[in-house]
């Protein structure tokens, strides 16, 4: 017998995750479709960051750096087992781009889009006090600030979400692909290769989470979609062995841009990267000119990782970010400076029961989650609330 549903998701990053638990806590009947694994994708290849994001405030993404410190506080609440508030230092050398004028500014702009929240505070740290951090170089070293943000374990939290969907009901078929879908009449017909076998379910609303697959996707559906004009932003993080006491440090690279340097599993992780990919997303690699990179941006920030530093690992996600080729994208402005609002898509006229989300970061999966419900609530039928995201507590485990 073929199954029918309310929702449909596909993909088990963390945007599928979120959807299938804000579904399931409205009471609707939902499935997610995965093709590998939960978090298998850009999901468990952050920056790990739940935060407001400081570098978006130089691109004047204000309103996107409230909603995420806002996040922010409810997921320190929700997830505290998963998300750790951490002390994150800024140096300032002679030759930093930004200034201690400019960062004591943004900082302070920072603290009043969180609301003032206690956690918001930062300082100046006194000289005295430079040597404790980590072996930061302090050779002309002019100040180093320290605020507060957080950090998980990205693909643990997009777990934590998805146990929280199936136990209000939601189902997951994994590995399952998604593999077409005719749209059309009360309800989508759906079908996906779950164990060499194509199955086909029935759902009145079908959300394409597939995060870089998300063009694969479209091209799957008949009758054929809109698209945006999107590009793939490679990013990169390698793993060194050492380990970092005192917190995350946020340095500049050669190029202005900002890179992490933040203790992981009793190691350290550096990234990230950002270079435009075109090609299969299950492709995507780290490249050796960005190892490079980010060794020699780690070596100059701290020297006692100059002398032919081994590497544990290295991992590479892909951003999905609006073109610069007209369409959504603002003209020639550089991809670090580009939009990272989520964009839900949808076309009430040609495809009323298809909302395709694309981009968004790890911080806002919740808001990104109740704001799909909300659009989808005018198309879908009345069910009963059985809880509320916001309330919903996330768990490493059971
Ligand atoms: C380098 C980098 C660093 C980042 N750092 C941060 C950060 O520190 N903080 C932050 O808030 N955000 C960060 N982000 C953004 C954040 O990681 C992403 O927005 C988020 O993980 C995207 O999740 P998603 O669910 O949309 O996509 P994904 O996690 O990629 O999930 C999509 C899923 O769809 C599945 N899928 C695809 N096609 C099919 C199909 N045909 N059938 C079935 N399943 C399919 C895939 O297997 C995959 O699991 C970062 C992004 C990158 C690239």
């Amino acid at each position: 017998m073929t199954e029918t549903y309310d929702v449909v998701v596909i993909g088990g990053g963390i945007h599928g995750a979120g959807i299938a638990q804000a579904a399931a806590a409205r009471g609707f009947s939902v499935m997610v479709l995965e093709q590998t694994a939960i978090a298998s994708g850009t999901s468990s290849r952050s920056s790990k960051l739940i935060h407001g994001g400081l570098r978006y405030l130089e691109s004047r993404q204000f309103s996107l750096v409230r909603e995420c410190l806002l996040e922010r506080t409810l997921l320190l609440e929700l997830a505290p087992q998963l998300i750790e508030l951490k002390p994150f230092y800024i140096p300032v050398y002679r030759d930093t781009t930004r200034r201690p004028w400019l960062l004591r500014a943004g900082l302070s702009l920072y603290a009043v889009l969180g609301g003032l929240h206690p956690a918001m505070r930062f300082r100046r740290v006194p000289q005295n006090q430079w040597k404790k951090l980590d072996g930061l170089n302090t050779a002309h070293l002019e100040a180093v600030f320290q605020y507060n943000d957080a950090q998980t374990d990205d693909a643990a939290l997009t777990r934590a979400v998805m146990r929280s969907a199936q136990r209000m009901g939601a189902q997951l078929k994994m590995p399952a692909t998604f593999t077409g879908a005719r749209l059309g009449g009360e309800f989508n017909t759906i079908e996906y290769r779950h164990e060499g076998e194509i199955e086909t379910c029935k759902a009145a609303v079908l959300v394409n989470a597939a995060g870089p697959w998300v063009r694969e996707v479209l091209e799957r559906i008949i009758p054929v979609p809109s698209q945006l004009k999107i590009e793939l932003v490679q990013g990169t993080h390698v793993v060194v062995p050492g380990t970092l006491a005192q917190g995350i440090y946020y340095v500049e690279a050669k190029d202005r841009r900002v890179v992490f340097v933040m203790p992981w599993k009793g190691n350290i992780l550096v990234g990230t990267t950002e270079s435009i990919y075109q090609g299969d997303p299950a492709d995507v690699r780290p490249l050796p000119h960005e190892i490079a990179y980010l060794m020699e941006t780690l070596a100059h920030y701290f020297p006692h990782y100059r002398s032919g530093q081994s590497i544990l690992g290295a991992t590479a996600g892909l951003r999905v970010l609006p073109s610069n080729e007209g369409g959504i994208g603002e003209g020639a402005i550089s991809i670090n400076a580009r939009l990272r609002d989520t964009i839900l898509h949808f076309d009430r006229q040609s495809h009323p029961r298809l909302l395709t989300v694309y981009g968004g970061k790890l911080t806002t999966y919740r808001l990104t989650a109740e704001r799909v419900m909300a659009h989808l609530a005018g198309i879908l039928p009345a069910r009963g609330v059985v809880a509320d995201t916001r309330h919903l507590k996330l768990t490493e485990t059971d």
